[in-house]
């Protein structure tokens, strides 16, 4: 049996049952990485030695017929913007490659508590600040769909990791868009919970009113799986809210009559590609058939999203990234005269330049005469922007929009202009200003094969109903289940 070709549950079904080894698992994926890892490039560190230490302890337990932990011999990959203990956490940046946390995460404990096994740490957008993955200090990550392509960012390296059954799911974080845009390239399952859900103690921040941490998995019952294990109340995180998790397995339970979709009138946008207009006018379709109605509802103040957004985000993150100073902790020059010199190198050789625009453009939002024009004006844009879905959310259930206007596009090809870059978030964007939660599944491939990512978005906390949508979706459906030809 190919392992590695088996979703979350199936492999959990199968430990936790006594017919398959743990231990066999981890080795499957590794055999696996071991063939993969040189065309997709996915992993920043592995970490295989560790992983088979814990599948060996859960195998002996297995043999003496002891209760397992329910992910027992899981084995998962981590985005490299998550801090584990012991092992590297670079955000992809030369002014971290060699920072080794001494604290794990609590998405981390959590897992770890649960069983699952961490196979590596993946490749991303240098600080999560991009939509390619092309921004990392480190490599290229490729597109298993076509290797021409980008997986998508910033969580480009777990998308990638994913679709290439080079893990059974992943952790990514979300800004902006991070999870679901490459979930969406990569045609996996791809969730952003609502802001408060998963804590973030042990993220690494970039902006911290935006940022969530959330699953990518083959299918959305995994996502429901992985999301009940690292959500919940954090007293280390004091964003983290303190709302019940509930069993989002249990909450999958394929019916959908009579709820209400709403379909944003502003989110058929000049410039979106056709393929994917007729294969989210498709899924709406599937979506009727399975007994929800359609309703039209208005998000007026889309237009101002993406302003908003590179506004409030690069504000947040010249505050967050003020901390890399070459003292602390991470890279710092060799060669400096004095302290402000030190400080002013080890930024100019550690920053690649995406995160160096992201920090002029953020301290100058910030800066004395301006903060009023542009931050404060765009924290009152957000407002707007959360009173839209708030309105929306009266009418509907759920809102569905594409997860983003193209599939995955060239490398190189949005690279020397950061605007074109940046639209490539258009849809996702909102999500993260207003908090709501949102998830990506796969809704059908353009003629030359990629995948098209349809976003359903949810009441804030209301996980359940998304993940119930998409999965019913996923049940009358069978996109989910295709796999590239590696
Ligand atoms: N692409 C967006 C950006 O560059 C979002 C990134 C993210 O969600 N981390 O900021």
């Amino acid at each position: 049996m190919e392992l590695h070709r088996l979703t979350i549950h199936e492999l959990r079904d199968l430990i936790q049952k006594g017919e398959v080894s743990p231990v066999r698992v981890v080795q499957d994926f590794l055999v696996r990485i071991g063939q993969m890892e040189d065309q997709i490039q996915a992993f920043n560190t592995l970490t295989p030695r560790t992983a088979v230490g814990f599948a060996k302890k859960f195998e002996e337990m297995q043999a003496r017929r002891e209760k397992l932990p329910p992910l027992a011999g899981v084995p998962l990959a981590i985005k490299d913007v998550i801090c584990t203990k012991g092992v590297a956490t670079t955000c992809s940046s030369r002014i971290l490659e060699n920072y080794v946390p001494p604290y794990n995460a609590t998405v981390m404990a959590r897992l770890n508590a649960a069983g699952a096994l961490m196979l590596g740490k993946t490749n991303m957008d240098e600080f999560a600040m991009g939509s390619s993955t092309e921004n990392s200090a480190f490599k290229k990550t490729r597109n298993p769909w076509n290797l021409g392509c980008v997986p998508g960012g910033s969580s480009g390296g777990s998308a990638a990791a994913v679709a290439a059954d080079m893990c059974a799911g992943a952790l990514g974080s979300d800004t902006g868009g991070s999870i679901r845009q490459p979930g969406g390239f990569c045609g996996i399952a791809a969730l952003k919970p609502t802001y408060g859900r998963v804590s973030r103690y042990g993220l690494v921040a970039f902006a911290s009113s935006l940022d969530q941490i959330g699953p990518l998995t083959k299918d959305v019952r995994d996502a429901a799986i992985l999301l009940k294990v690292i959500a919940g109340h954090d007293p280390l995180d004091s964003t983290s809210a303190n709302v019940p998790v509930p069993d989002y397995e249990a909450g999958l339970t394929g019916d959908i009559k009579g709820l209400r979709v709403g379909i944003p009138s502003e989110y058929s946008i000049p410039g979106m590609d056709p393929e994917v207009e007729s294969a989210i006018h498709e899924a709406i379709r599937v979506l009727e058939g399975l007994g929800a109605v359609q309703e039209k509802v208005s998000l007026p103040h889309t237009d101002y999203a993406v302003a908003t957004y590179y506004l409030v985000a690069t504000a947040e993150a010249s505050s967050n990234l003020e901390r890399y100073d070459g003292v602390k902790y991470g890279y710092r020059t060799p060669r400096s005269e004095h302290l402000i010199d030190m400080y002013m190198k080890t930024r100019r050789e550690g920053f690649g330049p995406e995160v160096k625009r992201r920090i002029m453009l953020g301290t100058y939002a910030l800066s004395a005469g301006y903060y009023d024009a542009y931050y404060l004006k765009a924290l009152k844009v957000r407002t707007l922007i959360r009173q839209d879905f708030t309105e929306a959310f009266k009418r509907c259930d759920v809102i569905v929009t594409p997860t983003s206007p193209t599939p995955a596009f060239k490398f190189g090809e949005k690279t020397d202009d950061p605007l074109q870059m940046y639209l490539s978030d258009i849809f996702t964007i909102s999500g993260n200003l207003a908090g709501v939660p949102g998830l990506n599944v796969n809704c059908g491939f353009t003629k030359s094969g990629l995948p098209i990512g349809l976003q359903v978005i949810g009441k804030p906390f209301d996980e359940e109903t998304i993940l119930r949508v998409a999965h019913a979706y996923e049940q009358a459906t069978s996109w989910h289940r295709e796999r590239p030809r590696l």
